[in-house]
């Protein structure tokens, strides 16, 4: 609590809207002071709250008038920082938010605000816990439709209510038993107390063991899914690689690794982020011999959440004269193994294989083909790509999931940390509470609260100024 009043002291203000031209930009104030930075820019200070008002900003000590600009006033506590808070909508023009911003620092008892410090405030001022401070984080972050729904979810609170819940479930737990303990001869005791108490909780922990088993979707989907094009040289990766570039996928960023000569790019396929790393041939030079091509195929697979296994059908043909199930399927195995891609690394990945060239297969060998249920494409004459680009899509449904209110994931290996360490707890409490006499139960109960603790550690109320840092860190200024 030393630290809330060490924040309202001061007050704080900064832009909060993008950066360069723009129409409007926003200007945020919080803290005790800002009727007093209101009353010296637009010499009023009884701003209703939540309404909008249209003022003549001027500079507190030349007298000079910056612009005609909306306010917006905020109450405390009903404020997103929880303290007295206002907002100036101006005109985006760079000159007018250098002059309010200069504006403000004149006014006694005001300094720009940190990256995230907004946030910070509401966190400490319980508007918001951890996780949905984290959400919010994300929510500034998000690059496509799914990774923003996912950060809303978390930050309206649907994951930290799902943690409260558990936390609520194992403190009841602790109060019963510690009501035993000093009661038990007390006949207002129930006698089942000890049973009720031990069936919730391996229900509690089934809960949680369930939950931990996501297939890490929440994760992935904050993360973007790795997903590798491999297959022979000459297959048409790289010309796989431009026809989806020219779809309805945009190129997010180009990230250039540390490691000699590998490209990651992000892509937003359907709305799951996607990171695909350079055997696509992005980079890829045409003088690298066969066995180097595979080498990289098998480093970019093994690395990958989701390989797309791309065979050249023209090959193929050739290869097998007349297709059949048989032949098409022993090709198929052969081929992986070759790009060392083989049976216990198939099992842990999901992958999808795809013929291309098809433009150059015999109608014939094209209809075993499609009863087998392999997808042709043509990446020169454009045939079956939207297809391919479906069954990319389902693929990476699977991976990421559909994120609801309902049933929010945990999106952080933070999370998976500390519910991990949360279910080791209850479940050492479950084993040794068999066997034990009561006299063990104070000493057992230690266990309980443990598990508590760690549920403390993932909403906030447990603080450890390390985790603070980081996750604040990606917060901009004037958030
Ligand atoms: P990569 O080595 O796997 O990246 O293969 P490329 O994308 O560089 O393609 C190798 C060659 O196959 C190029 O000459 C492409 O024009 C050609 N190619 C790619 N896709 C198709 C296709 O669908 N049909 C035909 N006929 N040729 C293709
Ligand atoms: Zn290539």
């Amino acid at each position: 609590f030393e630290s809330i009043r060490l924040f309202s002291s001061i007050t704080i203000f900064s832009k909060s809207s993008g950066f360069g031209k723009c129409g409007v930009a926003v200007i945020r104030v919080s803290g005790e002071n800002t009727n007093k930075a209101l009353k010296a820019l637009t010499n009023f200070d009884n701003f209703k709250p939540r309404f909008a008002t249209l003022k003549q900003i001027k500079d507190p000590e030349t007298n000079i008038l910056i612009d005609n600009g909306l306010i917006l006033y905020f109450k405390s506590p009903k404020s997103f920082t929880g303290e007295d808070c206002c907002e100036f909508q101006v005109h985006g023009g760079p000159a007018v938010i250098t002059a309010i911003l200069n504006a403000l620092s004149k006014v006694d008892g005001l300094r720009p605000a940190l990256p995230g410090e907004f946030t910070k405030r509401a966190f400490y001022n319980g508007k918001m816990d951890l996780t949905e401070v984290e959400g919010l984080a994300d929510l500034i972050h998000a690059e496509t439709e799914y990774q923003r729904r996912q950060a809303l979810i978390q930050a309206d609170g649907h994951l930290s209510n799902l943690y409260k819940k558990w936390r609520t479930q194992l403190i009841r737990n602790i109060a019963h038993i510690e009501a035993f303990i000093d009661f038990s001869e007390d006949e207002n005791i129930e006698d089942d107390v000890l049973e009720v108490m031990e069936k919730d909780l391996h229900c509690l922990e089934k809960e949680i063991k369930q939950y931990l088993v996501d297939g890490r979707k929440g994760e992935r989907l904050r993360d973007g899914v790795k997903m590798a094009i491999v297959g022979e040289t000459n297959v048409g990766k790289s010309s796989l690689m431009n026809v989806i570039v020219q779809r309805d996928i945009s190129i997010v960023t180009n990230i250039e690794g540390t490691t000699r000569d590998i490209v990651e790019s992000h892509y937003d396929i359907g709305g799951y982020p996607v990171v695909i790393a350079d055997t696509a041939g992005l980079r890829e030079s045409k003088d690298i011999v066969e066995s180097e091509g595979i080498l990289r195929a098998k480093k970019y697979a093994s690395n990958a959440d989701f390989i797309l296994i791309l065979i050249d059908g023209e090959k193929m043909e050739k290869l097998l004269k007349d297709f059949e199930k048989e032949n098409v399927e022993k090709y198929i195995k052969e081929y992986k193994n070759r790009l060392g891609l083989d049976d216990g690394f198939r099992e842990c990945k999901q992958m999808l294989t795809i013929i291309n060239k098809i433009d150059l297969v015999s109608c014939r060998n094209k209809e075993i083909l499609k009863s087998c249920n392999f997808l042709g494409i043509s990446c020169t004459k454009a045939i079956n790509i939207q297809e391919a680009l479906e069954e990319i899509k389902e693929n990476l449904q699977n991976l990421c999931g559909n994120p609801t209110s309902e049933s929010p994931l945990l999106s952080q290996a933070r999370h998976r940390h500390y519910l991990q360490n949360c279910l080791k707890s209850i479940q050492d409490f479950l084993s040794n509470f068999d066997q034990s006499n009561e006299q063990d139960f104070a000493i057992l109960v230690q266990s309980l609260r443990n598990a508590v603790r760690c549920i403390g550690h993932l909403t906030g109320e447990v603080r450890t100024d390390d985790i603070l840092d980081v996750i604040f860190k990606d917060f901009c200024i004037g958030k």
